[in-house]
């Protein structure tokens, strides 16, 4: 007779579920020692949780797959959360990016618009100087 992993009551045969259980974690494993020599395909490794397949009742599998159900609600939700967080920064640094940019092209026309003055005044002197010394030579 079978017992189920989790409450230990008894599963007659053909009505137990095979179930993949988190039955430790890899370190403990790994301390075990010999325990790892008997690894066999019965037992996976997910990021570092070991999970070995047990026979449960009807009950505690249900139960098993609604937390199952539960934790990967949880990693979507925690998925979607990190995934909300990365566009909201790409969009405020290209946000970010778009004023910097914005305003470095206001600067260079404002250089620009400086640098264009400055030169046509110094043309305007250099036109005045120009000038007032033809009409000097002019009256010599
Ligand atoms: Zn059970």
């Amino acid at each position: 007779m079978l017992q189920c992993y989790m409450c230990g009551s008894k599963i007659r045969e053909g009505e137990g579920q095979r179930r993949h259980i988190v039955t430790g974690t890899r370190s403990a494993q790994v301390r075990g020692g010999d325990r790892f020599d008997m690894r066999d395909q019965s037992e996976i490794s997910v990021a570092g949780a070991r999970t070995e397949l047990r026979m449960l009742c009807a009950g505690c599998a249900a139960d098993h797959d609604a937390r199952q159900r539960r934790n990967t609600l949880v990693a979507l939700a925690v998925f979607a959360v990190v995934a909300v967080l990365f566009a909201a920064g790409a969009f405020f640094a290209w946000n970010h990016f778009q004023e910097e940019k914005r305003k470095a092209d206001q600067d260079f026309e404002r250089d620009r618009q400086q640098m264009h003055d400055d030169f046509e005044r110094r043309q305007k002197g250099m036109d005045q100087d120009f000038e007032r010394r033809r009409r000097e030579m002019d009256s010599r």
